[in-house]
């Protein structure tokens, strides 16, 4: 909840800089970040952002490697392909 209003306050300058309109073409501002350590996409469902439970995204990325300490993480949607990927390759037997 913090950071949305965290996020509201930075579109605020930031159009105030760039003027109306222009760069949203380029750049899509989104309102929610993905919740995996390191990763700057946007997570928003319009960009195909995805909910996972947090047990589930724990698997491949660790508890270090999430931003989010809650029952559910959002993530993007390049995040989200690697996830299914690594679900999908994680071996059943280690021989
Ligand atoms: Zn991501």
């Amino acid at each position: 909840m913090g950071f949305k209003a965290n996020a509201r306050k930075k579109r605020n300058t930031a159009s105030a800089t760039a003027g109306p309109g222009k760069k949203e073409d380029e750049e899509y501002v989104g309102e929610i970040k993905c919740d995996v350590a390191g990763c700057e996409n946007w997570s928003d469902k319009k960009v195909g952002g995805r909910k996972l439970a947090f047990d589930r995204a724990v698997d491949v990325w660790g508890e270090s490697g999430l931003t989010k300490d809650s029952k559910r993480v959002t993530i993007c949607k390049s995040c989200y392909r690697s996830w299914k990927k690594a679900k999908k390759d994680e071996p059943t037997e280690w021989t």
